[in-house]
């Protein structure tokens, strides 16, 4: 979990730098486990989101399908918009899709006198961890910290991130991973350079 965002987290799921983008969930199992690591369900809703899976695989795949649609267009907006380009409007209507899905399971309610936003418990679990996501989407396009959303500057590696560092300067999703290959490229590479 390095995007500093949910959706950017789950942008990062798939590689994309092959022809085809590469799926490390691998289907709805997958997604459960990766939704409960990145703390989008607690307590019962791993077994309730296990039940939802075992009980109606046709409901999980179709779901799955959905959410990797929603990946991939959130990686095409975010990705246009760190590299200040306009989104693509089937894309944006994706996210739309998502956005009157999400508030499917959500009311207003008066509690105490006091009007709350309240997100029933009963809808799917699949469908409040895609919610939450959808939300950290929305919540991201519409901050206005858009000139902070990197893709990391390593091979093979197009990670999204935020960058949140005081200088603004942060070039990849980690550096015990990128950062440290790019400092041993650049230390060979002056090496090379001595020994010519
Ligand atoms: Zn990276």
């Amino acid at each position: 979990m390095i995007g500093g965002n949910a959706a950017l987290d789950f942008v990062n799921t798939a590689s994309r730098w092959g022809d085809e983008p590469v799926d490390r969930l691998d289907g709805a199992a997958g997604f459960a486990e990766w939704a409960t690591i990145a703390g989008l369900l607690y307590g019962d809703d791993q077994k309730m989101l296990e039940a939802e899976i075992e009980g109606d695989p046709k409901f999980a795949a179709r779901f799955y399908r959905d959410a990797s649609a929603l990946r991939e267009a959130m990686y095409r907006v975010f990705s246009a918009a760190a590299a200040g380009e306009r989104a693509k409007p089937e894309d944006l209507e994706t996210l739309n899709e998502w956005k009157v899905r999400a508030a499917k399971h959500c009311r207003i309610k008066q509690m105490d006198g006091v009007f709350r936003r309240r997100c029933t418990e009963d809808a799917p679990a699949l469908e409040r961890a895609m919610r939450l996501i959808f939300e950290a989407a929305e919540e991201l396009l519409l901050s206005g910290r858009l000139d902070r959303l990197r893709t990391c500057g390593g091979d093979h590696c197009e990670w999204m991130f935020l960058d949140l560092s005081k200088n603004g300067k942060r070039r990849w999703c980690s550096m015990a991973t990128c950062g440290n290959e790019h400092k041993v490229r650049q230390f060979r590479k002056r090496k090379k350079k001595a020994a010519a």
